[in-house]
């Protein structure tokens, strides 16, 4: 067994290598089983545990600063760790959005109250974290959105409806964006909250996909208050807590750890064509070549926007270079596994586990496109901020929100 840490001393003082030899160490005897066949209710208690187990070997929040309960240590330190990670299916499902995207956002964002009343719980797995930003007619232009918190003395007082939002289900805490003021333009009357998921007023009604899966949910907001230390960041400086947010999604997304066995990896996929007997197909060695080289690129792209983060440059645009590079990396997998699996890449035996994860896998790449910002919105980023080409035509920036009238916007508060 592996000796708890708990703070940042140790994993500092440990070479890579002894890192490393732990963390698989820690993975080869942690990881519950078969946790994968549990219910999501199931699920939560003991991904909970194994995050709490993680806490505790030294290995939650690798790169996180000590102070709130990181290790405190290297990009270096990070890779290593998910190197070991990418030969296990890890029971982390439940903590991918506190841990990549609204942990990240506290620790840039939040005051020293606030990280250190979430950042700990958080990376221990006791409690979990959703992002509220998606509206029924807010998605892509997420500044466009309509749910209001309007003040009550000291307090706020919320109402609205936000959708898709994924994990809400079993949520502790929210970060939420909501209009604080409808008479300047819609960028600049935003704020971001940190919402308790079960205070009264809060409804959360779960949305099925057509992987017959329930991942997200709506949320209705009906007067929902909330004390004036909720505000994460400044009131009306929303927008920029959700760029913050919305930066460590895209590297969190484009950047997630391949599990190398995974139903839709070149691996897997190459080791079907062997079985079937497509292996000697040359379209399918060159779709599984193809996939081998983008799956190689984008894990060392990953690699870079860590290290170069860590020494002092922050992936900025380039994190919607890796999410959108995730998202494609997915469909070239989907088209390669039709070639190799045919019909059995959508229909399978009952009981062949593999055949129906696969299937499973194939369903769920087109939310790939989507969840995050889509294809197409990081193409504009891309095009827009890294390569210089001319801006979209934002007729609406200098208009009071209150006076626009997009999308189904037709109250006026
Ligand atoms: C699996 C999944 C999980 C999600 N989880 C969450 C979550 O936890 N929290 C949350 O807040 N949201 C979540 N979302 C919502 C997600 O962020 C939005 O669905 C997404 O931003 C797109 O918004 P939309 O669905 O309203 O589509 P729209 O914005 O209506 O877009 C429709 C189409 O128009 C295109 N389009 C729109 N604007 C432009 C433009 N300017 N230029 C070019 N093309 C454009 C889009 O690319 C798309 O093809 C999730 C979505 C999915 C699928």
């Amino acid at each position: 067994m592996t000796e708890p840490t708990g703070s940042g001393a140790a994993a500092e003082a440990a070479s890579l290598g002894e890192f490393s030899r732990r963390a698989g160490e820690f993975l080869d005897s942690a990881i519950p089983a078969n946790w994968s066949e549990l219910e999501p209710a199931e699920l939560i208690p003991v991904a909970r545990e194994f995050q709490a187990a993680l806490y505790d070997a030294g290995f939650a929040g690798i790169t996180w600063p000590a102070e709130y309960g990181g290790q405190g240590a290297t990009a270096a330190h990070e890779q290593a760790f998910r190197e070991q990670a990418a030969g296990h299916d890890l029971p982390t499902g439940p903590f991918v959005i506190g841990l990549g995207m609204c942990g990240p956002t506290l620790v840039d964002l939040g005051t020293d109250r606030q990280r250190e009343r979430y950042v700990r719980p958080l990376l221990r797995g006791e409690e979990i974290w959703c992002q509220l930003f998606s509206e029924p007619d807010a998605g892509s232009d997420v500044a466009s959105l309509r749910t209001k918190a309007v003040r009550d003395g000291e307090d706020w007082i919320v109402t609205g409806q936000k959708v898709w939002t994924s994990g809400a289900r079993h949520a502790d805490f929210g970060a939420l964006l909501a209009r604080t003021d409808p008479d300047v333009p819609k960028h600049a009357g935003l704020t971001m909250f940190i919402v308790d998921m079960r205070a009264p007023g809060v409804a959360v009604r779960p949305l099925r996909d057509m992987t017959g899966r329930s991942p997200f949910n709506e949320v209705h907001f009906d007067q929902v208050r909330l004390p004036a230390d909720a505000v994460l960041g400044e009131v009306g400086a929303g927008w920029r807590a959700a760029v913050t947010m919305l930066g460590h999604e895209r590297v969190s997304l484009g950047g997630a750890t391949r599990r190398r066995d995974e139903p839709l990896g070149a691996a897997n996929l190459a080791r079907l064509a062997r079985e079937n007997g497509t292996a000697a197909v040359p379209q399918v060695r060159a779709e599984l070549a193809g996939l081998h080289a983008a799956e190689r690129a984008l894990e060392l792209f990953s690699v870079r926007l860590r290290q170069e983060a860590e020494s002092g440059t922050p992936p900025g645009a380039r994190g919607s270079v890796g999410k959108l590079g995730g998202a494609m990396l997915l469909w070239q997998a989907l088209h390669a596994a039709g070639e190799i699996a045919g019909t059995d890449a959508v229909a399978w035996e009952p009981g062949d586990e593999a055949a129906e994860e696969l299937a499973v896998a194939i369903n769920a790449v087109p939310a790939s496109s989507i969840a995050g910002g889509t294809n197409n919105v990081q193409r504009n980023i891309i095009g827009e901020r890294i390569l210089g080409l001319p801006k979209e035509p934002q007729v609406d920036r200098d208009v009071p929100f209150r006076d626009l009238r997009v999308g189904t916007q037709r109250e006026t508060t």
